[in-house]
């Protein structure tokens, strides 16, 4: 029996450069064409970050607004997902775009290095956003960046300060975390089925380790995310044309698992989240 698969596309991230690729929409309405494009591919969750004119790592509330706009104009049912992360950010600006109400937005539960920089996340930090994200019913995507975080996810399920059931993320591939290691994520996800029974979980493959653990994921029963913010190649020696044909590429091997595409509506089902706006 075929099984859904939930594709999440992650348009443009906090590094990526138009120098890098010029296929990195780091405009409202390149992010919003670009999700379109992979929305008619097969993926049915976006997650944005927004850039600043000079391209880095944006904060501004007006710009996730616009984005949230135009995909929920031209992508009907897609799920909206806010980044909440780091990257130069103060903490008050990571949360400012909650009350816009997008239906999901990620919650790293804890520190860790990146390959030149600490990922900061104190643990006051974590409960506040967490309680945000309750008040404004915007359902957190637990991103995994170190094993500690796993476990820091069921504390704040058993302080009520998250809702099960959990919807969590392991990246994988990013220099001083977790490495991309099939073992290592097998173990995750027994983990996670122990102690928090009926999550539903996705993994990232972070540069070249994308496609094989997109191929994991498919194998393993969970869902599956690429686009141009983990990794900005097809494969070793071309650039992506688009975040769609790194959709694609899912699509054209998801059969081969014995899984599908989810439709957007069949995918909010999948993760418990309101019906779209
Ligand atoms: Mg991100």
């Amino acid at each position: 029996m075929s099984r859904p698969c939930i594709i999440t596309v992650a348009i443009t991230g906090a590094v990526p450069k138009k120098e890098d690729n010029p296929a990195v929409p780091v405009t409202p309405s390149e992010q919003v064409e670009s999700t379109h494009e992979a929305y008619e591919a097969g993926a049915s969750l976006v997650h944005i970050h927004v850039r600043n004119e000079d391209q880095s790592p944006g904060s501004d509330p007006e710009k996730f607004r616009q984005v949230q706009e135009g995909v929920r104009k031209y992508c009907p049912g897609m799920i909206v997902q806010f980044s909440t992360g780091g990257r130069g950010r103060s903490l008050a600006e990571r949360g400012a775009m909650l009350s816009l109400r997008p239906d999901m937005a990620s919650l790293a539960t804890g520190s860790v290095n990146f390959p030149t920089s600490i990922y900061e996340n104190p643990p006051s930090f974590i409960d506040e956003l967490a309680s945000e994200m309750l008040k404004f019913d915007v359902k957190p995507e637990v991103e995994i960046f170190d094993v500690a975080m796993l476990y820091n996810a069921v504390s704040l399920v058993k302080r009520g300060l998250l809702a099960a059931p959990a919807h969590v993320q392991f990246v994988m591939g990013i220099p001083n975390a977790l490495p991309a290691r099939r073992q290592l994520l097998d173990f995750l996800i027994s983990e996670l089925e122990e102690l928090l029974p009926g999550a539903t979980w996705t993994a990232a493959g972070v540069g070249r380790h994308q496609f094989i653990v997109n191929q994991w994921c498919l194998e393993l029963g969970g869902h599956c995310r690429t686009g141009l913010e983990d990794n900005i190649k097809f494969d070793r020696y071309r650039l992506a044309q688009s975040n769609a044909e790194l959709v694609q590429k899912i699509v054209d091997i998801a059969g081969r698992h014995h899984r599908y595409p989810a439709a957007p509506d069949q995918a909010r089902k999948i993760l418990k989240l309101r019906n779209a706006a």
